[in-house]
């Protein structure tokens, strides 16, 4: 039976209203979201368990509150439309409650699978894209039983960032007695690095992608702290980091953006270390150097906006600044091609990221 037209302009209505986005955390990623979803008349929600999460500074409305209280959750995700998220270290049971009734996107599954760093190897191994060596390690003897791994790092399996929960082992005699073995890790064969890229790629749909060129990235004290477009690396290689990039973002059946980190040892050969299922620091740099930054592509393909094409208008550098790096900037006359970001953060502190810099040329 055919529908009544009045239902079809009715869905008509709702497929052209701008949808109301939610997004769970409220630290910078979030804060740039909020930035991009304003500028395409996208309202946002955010929810942080912290009450001086800067993102209430850019989002339309701020709940704050425990993400583990059932109230919390209902009243936020009542008025919502579509949600998504800036960090990836929310219990999967949250997500999964959330998308009974309102669409999450990335897929709470696919932040399941990217959050654990075994299960994220072993999907990437699967897929025939190489990673360091690793093993999981339960205990100290583990790490024995696997001395071919060292020099290695030692991270846990779950929750860390910015090298957070790592430890670096040269030998077996060098295993830090602090280390608390209730935690799960994965031992990570050493890469003697020549450099670290990053690919962020915003899948839309079915083979639509809108993808970043690839990102050379500095890291100090496992903590990033310079990007600059275009990486300087061999044609072969940037053909293999988006290949394998667009080959992930289509396994997973990806909406929105995401970004692989990668490293080259010294004799070129390519491995990825880590994929973020979200916006990523180093994709900050879009924000200045292209027409549609990857905040405003990830909003676009989570609500399901036409995609457009993304191109890159500038080479540039991004400075990530931590801890009191800040206040040379907040008082500093900026050239013209100088683009200063403060995060608005309550407290400085030792190893945070309060802003960055982007410089373009
Ligand atoms: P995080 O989740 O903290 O970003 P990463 O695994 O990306 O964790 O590690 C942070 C940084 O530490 C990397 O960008 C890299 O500079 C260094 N690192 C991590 N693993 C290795 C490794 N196996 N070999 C060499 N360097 C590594
Ligand atoms: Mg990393």
């Amino acid at each position: 039976m055919e529908k009544p037209t009045i239902k079809i302009c009715y869905e008509k209505t709702i497929i052209m209203s701008k949808p109301i986005l939610g997004i769970i955390g409220g630290g910078q990623l979030g804060s740039l979201l909020s930035v991009a979803a304003k500028k395409l008349g996208i309202k946002t929600i955010i929810l942080s368990d912290d009450p001086d999460a800067p993102a209430q500074y850019f989002a339309d409305v701020f709940i704050c509150g425990n993400y583990h209280d059932k109230k919390n959750i209902n009243d936020f995700t009542k008025l919502v439309d579509i949600v998504t998220y800036e960090f990836e270290n929310i219990p999967f049971e949250i997500l999964d409650s959330i998308h009974k009734t309102k669409n999450i996107l990335p897929k709470p599954e696919i932040n399941k699978l990217i959050q654990n760093r075994i299960s994220e190897k072993k999907f990437l191994n699967s897929n025939k894209i190489q990673t360091t060596k690793y093993s999981l390690i339960k205990d100290k003897n583990d790490i024995i039983e696997n001395k071919n791994l060292l020099p290695g790092l030692l991270k846990t399996t779950t929750l860390g960032y910015d090298g957070k929960g790592q430890f670096k082992i040269n030998n077996i005699n060098e295993i830090d007695d602090n280390i608390d073995f209730s935690k799960e890790y994965i031992l990570e064969k050493f890469v003697d690095l020549q450099k670290e890229i990053s690919l962020v790629i915003t899948r839309f749909d079915k083979n639509q992608y809108e993808i970043y060129n690839p990102i050379e990235n500095i890291h100090e004290n496992q903590i990033l702290k310079y990007s600059t477009i275009p990486a300087d690396i061999s044609e072969d290689i940037k053909k293999q980091a988006i290949k394998w990039a667009e080959y992930i973002a289509e396994k997973l059946n990806y909406i929105g953006t995401l970004c692989v980190e990668y490293f080259i040892d010294t004799n070129n050969n390519l491995y990825a270390n880590e994929i973020a299922p979200r916006v990523h620091n180093s994709g900050h740099l879009t924000i200045n150097a292209y027409n549609i930054s990857q905040f405003e592509n990830h909003i676009r393909a989570v609500c399901n906006f036409k995609k457009i094409e993304t191109k890159q208008l500038y080479n540039a550098r991004m400075i990530n600044l931590i801890g009191e790096d800040i206040l040379e900037y907040r008082n500093k006359k900026l050239d013209k091609n100088v683009f200063f970001y403060d995060y608005l953060k309550k407290e400085i502190k030792n190893k945070r990221k309060m802003g960055h810099v982007t410089i373009i040329e």
